[in-house]
Order: structure tokens, then sequence, then C-alpha cells
């Protein structure tokens, strides 16, 4: 009995491991998955907005928003990040990831082989 509750526990304890391992390893899969896919194209970074009202005014004349009529010396203008550096995920968390899965899949295949 107590052999079976410990099995069971280990188990769950290793499924929680590999779904943990694979959280932090999936966003750094996709990330490579991008980089591998070629350079992004360039011009598809986001347009600087009015602050106010998120209208976007690039190659705005003037400090006028046209959307809200907001001086946007006074409102502001955001500017988003570029998809580069939107996607910054840490390689650290991408190795611990992988670690915590190949120890996973290390476990389970010494307790089916042992
Ligand atoms: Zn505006």
């Amino acid at each position: 009995m107590m052999e079976i509750d410990h099995s069971i526990a280990g188990m769950i304890l290793l499924a929680l491991v590999l779904v943990l391992g694979l959280a932090l390893l999936l966003p750094g899969l996709v990330r490579l998955c991008r980089w591998m896919a070629g350079p992004t194209v360039h011009g598809d970074a986001p347009d600087p907005c009015c602050a106010h009202c998120g209208y976007s005014v690039r190659k705005l004349g003037s400090f006028t928003c046209p959307e809200c009529g907001n001086d946007l010396r006074q409102v502001g203008v955001i500017r988003p990040l570029p998809p580069a550096s939107q996607g910054n995920y840490p390689p650290v968390l991408t190795a611990m990831g992988l670690v915590l899965v190949l120890l996973t899949v290390l476990v389970v295949v010494r307790n089916f082989s042992g």
C-alpha cells in the first residue's frame, strides 16, 4: 500500500516537473523557430502613437494629433517596442526548462528499464 502511494506521488511530482520544464522551454523554442524562419521584415515596427487616443502619428508634420487634436508635446507619444525586443525571453529559463525535461525523461527511462 505504501509502495503504491509512493510511486503515485513520484509520478505526480514527475509530471509537475515535466509541465514546469515544458512551460519554461516552449517560449524559447518558439523564439528559436522564429529566428530560424529568417530575419524579421524591416518596416513592421509598430508606429509611434498619440498617448491620448492611440492614433498613429508616424510621419506627422505637426505636433497636433489629427485624431483628437491634442498637442503631442503635452499628452506625449507612445513608442511601442520593436518586435525583436518584445520577444525578449531569457535564454537561462529555456536552458532550465530543457534541463528539467531531460531530467524527467531520464528518471522515467531509468524507472522503466530498472
Ligand atoms: Zn490623439
